[in-house]
């Protein structure tokens, strides 16, 4: 059974860390923490999560998508347009506050699966915007560091933490 996970929150250290690549994608404690990452992204009405956020040391992010939560093992941009987009951010790890963050309005993304395969995954939208976000947990950056306004609503009403 997929368990609950403790989602660390800002100002904790941890979050300010740069997480180490998986070696081994097929390792089962990797698909157990996917598992665990997707019941608490739920529990907690997020749609994306990184693995810094629950505190492994581990490049995995979870994704919630049209197609169901997909997961992404040593996920990294290859590709990004030049067009930025604004748009309002919240994260799980930062209660009550949300701002406005620049993204590239498209990515692609290489990443492997918990098979050890590598895909690439063209991301626009709000999909490019929680990849870029949720890499940026994984290297050790907070969306509060890039906000250039900050609000304690949510504006865009999308209640959307990532
Ligand atoms: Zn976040």
């Amino acid at each position: 059974m997929p368990k609950m996970l403790k989602i660390l929150h800002e100002p904790d250290p941890f979050l300010r860390q740069t997480m180490k690549p998986v070696q081994d994608p097929k390792d089962p404690k990797i698909k157990k923490l996917i598992e665990d990452m997707v019941f608490t992204m739920r529990k907690a009405h997020g749609i994306g999560l990184a693995a810094t956020q629950v505190g492994f040391d581990g490049r995995v992010i979870v994704i919630e998508t049209k197609d169901g939560a997909m997961s992404f093992i040593n996920p990294e941009i290859i590709k990004k347009s030049d067009e930025l987009e604004a748009g309002e951010e919240g994260c799980l790890s930062v209660p009550g506050q949300y701002g406005s963050v620049k993204r590239h309005a498209r990515v692609s993304v290489q990443a492997q699966d918990t098979e050890g395969n590598s895909d690439v995954y063209d991301a626009q939208g709000l999909f490019a915007r929680v990849f870029q976000h949720e890499i940026d947990h994984l290297n050790g950056i907070v969306f509060i560091d890039k906000v250039e306004s900050f609000s304690t609503e949510d504006l865009a009403g999308e209640g959307q933490l990532i």
